[in-house]
């Protein structure tokens, strides 16, 4: 079956009610046969559910739909994009060894690096996105982990993922790949050698901006270390979060479609416009890594960038124009979201490492919706002008 038929057709289970649409088992515990049953599954000689910090029939759904989709054996799902990224360097790192990533990184992630990880003598390196010729000079006997995310948040960077492939191949490393702002309906990172992929479900998973949730999708002996520490530090996804998210992937490929569709024309759109000083859009012919797009994304995602002409004020007063796009902090939403990343996602980061990772203060951010195109440029347009 094709990925349409397989993120509508995959259920785990069906009860002895034989429901058509999938139940939400709600439920933090289960029961067992008997005492040897018992034993048998906390023994792991037997499967079967236990407990919900562990799994739970709509967790393996969801597991299963995304792994599929992603092209790996197996998964594991959290609480949060956050909580599976935690997750990967809880399980793989030990005090001592270090990370290399990309500098361009989810703000959150940023603060982990920086704050967070070196708390327990866990060292980042940061490498640019435009030279990942020269990435492998950075990597020493203690580097493990190497970490990126494409396109970038916000600049929609992109980096060449086969490349990096090689890279992490020839020095043993962990490939690490945050996807969320592709999607794997755009990009399937696991094909170009990435060993874990990282989601936050709460983005396009979700897609209407109701929970939060993620997920980490790899090998079955990868996937059994993140097992080992998520099972008992507790960053699991509920199971009412696990259901809506299972239900919303029916329609994961339909939605992708068409934020790619809206995000290529506002684009297209936007290069044409007076008062905007520039735009950048994965698959614009005018992106400086365009073609490394089109080898790599089926579409160019969701996300647009640009400046107002005017830098900083006329962005704001941009933003405070518009009448229907909303200011807020989430994206690939239904409703188009527009957002200035200097002033909040990334306002923690000094000017200078901001202008580092392309952030420029006049920079937005647009999350094409799925609204009608119409109604999203008409409110484009009056506010440019
Ligand atoms: C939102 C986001 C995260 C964090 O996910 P949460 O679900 O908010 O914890 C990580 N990476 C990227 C690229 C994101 O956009």
């Amino acid at each position: 079956m094709k990925t349409e038929t397989r993120l509508i057709r995959t259920q785990v289970e069906r009860s002895d009610n034989k429901e058509h649409s999938v139940p939400l088992y709600m439920t933090s515990s289960y029961v067992f046969d008997d005492a040897d049953h018992m034993a048998a599954l906390f023994n792991d000689e037997e499967e079967g559910y236990i407990y919900s910090r562990y799994s739970n029939p709509n967790i393996s759904e969801f597991v299963q739909k995304v792994a599929d989709l992603e092209r790996t054996e197996t998964g594991w799902a959290t609480a949060s994009g956050m909580a599976a990224i935690f997750s990967v360097f809880g399980a793989f790192l030990e005090s001592g060894d270090e990370i290399l990533s990309s500098r361009s990184v989810f703000g959150s992630t940023h603060k982990l690096f920086t704050e967070i990880l070196p708390k327990w003598g866990i060292k980042t390196t940061y490498v640019d996105f435009d030279d990942v010729d020269n990435w492998a000079d950075s990597i020493n006997k203690r580097t493990k982990i190497l970490y990126l995310e494409t396109p970038t948040n916000p600049g929609v960077d992109i980096i060449d993922l086969a490349k990096v492939g090689v890279i992490t191949k020839q020095n043993g490393l962990l490939y690490v790949v945050d996807n969320c702002f592709a999607t794997p309906i755009n990009q399937k990172p696991a094909d170009f050698g990435a060993d874990l992929v990282i989601h936050s479900a709460t983005k396009y998973f979700d897609g209407q901006g109701r929970t939060m949730g993620g997920i980490i999708l790899g090998s079955e002996e990868h996937i059994l270390k993140i097992q080992g520490f998520a099972r008992h530090t507790g960053p699991a996804l509920s199971p009412f979060n696990a259901w809506t998210l299972s239900k919303s992937l029916e329609t994961l490929a339909l939605r992708v479609e068409r934020h790619n569709d809206n995000a290529l024309e506002i684009a297209k759109r936007l290069e044409k416009h007076e008062a905007v000083e520039w735009v950048k859009y994965p698959f614009l012919a005018s992106h400086p890594q365009y073609e490394i797009a089109k080898s790599q994304m089926k579409g160019g995602g969701g996300i647009v960038t640009f400046e107002v002409k005017g830098g900083l004020e006329k962005g704001k007063s941009f933003l405070n124009s518009l009448k229907m796009l909303s200011l807020t902090a989430n994206l690939g939403d239904s409703r188009s979201i527009a957002t200035h990343p200097a002033s909040t996602t990334h306002s923690k980061l000094t000017e200078e490492d901001r202008m580092k990772v392309g952030i420029s203060p006049g920079l937005i951010r647009i999350s094409a919706g799925l609204e009608h195109l119409e109604d999203i440029w008409a409110d484009i347009e009056q506010a440019l002008s």
